[in-house]
């Protein structure tokens, strides 16, 4: 079908964005910044889905959307850019969240990265970024983005969401408080998950909502840098109960802006994962390039396989086994790293 009215570039431009132009605090001026603002998003589950979309939408131009993770039933309820099929396929949730971007938004670059972020990758995966929005599950990752942002004084904004509640802060390296001089260590003991506590999609959408305005006025700069929120905010939908705590300045003594010790940067790659609750392992101990045709052939005696382009799946009772391009496994069945790697080393290779 075509367009029934042929505009110029400038023309279209003005007309898709016309109502965030008009909204006086973005306006033409802050519409062409966000064009060309660039924005990772570590982590595509239900916060990083509906941030990919709000951001998508509103015309910043290059998101970059990472995740090491694939498509589930489970995901559905609340992780807004999957559908059924996706599900179906096991699609990795970059791949998804970047073709369903695309289909409303082809306007703007949506990259697509299948891979984890660890000390040996972050520096590839977050390079020339302007922005970081946190869409991961785990305090790990959050610490290690942390240290790479304050390091190389990119602002990024911590966002969480669990049972009917969720969380943010808005982290400008040297200027507010990073996430070290909040938390100096991840929180002990019981922590709740997703899997634990459950989540409302509403609570996900809330803080996302939160976290992608904040981004939005990073990228427009200027008058807007003075809106940004300088305390950690919470919010339960459930309860009606709030809580911020000030965050407007370095904490003295801060091991991560004040003694610039990345401790998290420095750390050694992590061979194992144990996913969020999930009852799944994760191995990546190095880069195994995967013939996916040859495994395939290979893994068909020993249970059920398929694969596509980005995934194979093999299928050993009571075991289920991912495997990425890179080879790079997500075994579930089992939350025991022995047993994980050594199915890995029987069936993969050692
Ligand atoms: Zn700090």
């Amino acid at each position: 079908m075509t367009s029934l009215r042929q505009g110029t570039e400038k023309e279209k431009f003005e007309e898709r964005y016309s109502r965030q132009i008009l909204f006086r605090g973005i306006g033409a001026e802050g519409q062409l910044r966000l064009a060309a603002g660039r924005v990772a998003i570590v982590g595509c589950g239900a916060t990083g889905s509906a941030v990919a979309s709000l951001l998508a939408r509103a015309g910043v131009g290059t998101l970059r959307i990472i995740d090491r993770d694939y498509v589930e039933a489970s995901n559905l309820q609340r992780q807004s850019l999957f559908d059924e099929r996706d599900a179906a396929e096991s699609l990795p949730k970059a791949v998804a969240a970047a073709r369903k971007i695309a289909a409303f938004n082809s306007e703007i670059v949506a990259e697509a990265r299948v891979d984890d972020v660890t000390p040996a990758t972050v520096n590839a995966l977050l390079d020339e970024m302007d922005v970081i929005l946190d869409g991961t599950d785990n305090f790990e990752t959050r610490y290690l983005v942390n240290d790479y942002a304050v390091k190389n004084t990119i602002p990024w904004i911590y966002a969480a969401a669990v049972g009917s509640y969720g969380v943010s802060l808005n982290v400008l390296p040297n200027r507010t408080a990073c996430l070290s001089c909040i938390f100096p260590d991840a929180p002990g003991g019981m922590v709740e998950t997703c899997e634990t506590s459950g989540i409302l999609n509403s609570a996900v959408n809330m803080v996302a909502s939160i976290a992608a305005t904040e981004a939005l006025k990073m990228l427009v700069g200027g008058e807007a840098i003075e809106r940004l929120r300088k305390t950690l905010w919470s919010f339960d939908v459930w309860k009606n109960e709030q809580a911020e705590i000030a965050a407007g300045y370095p904490r003295a003594g801060c091991r991560t802006c004040g003694e610039r010790d990345f401790v998290h940067l420095a750390g050694e790659g992590r061979p194992h994962i144990t996913m969020c609750g999930r009852n799944s392992v994760q191995i990546h101990e190095r880069a195994r390039p995967i013939d996916f045709a040859e495994m395939q052939r290979r893994l068909e005696t020993h249970g059920m396989v398929r694969h596509n382009e980005f995934v194979l799946k093999f299928w050993r009772e009571p075991y289920e086994m991912t495997l990425f391009p890179d080879g790079r496994a997500i075994i579930k069945g089992t939350t025991d790293t022995g047993i994980a790697r050594s199915l890995y080393a029987q069936y993969v290779g050692s």
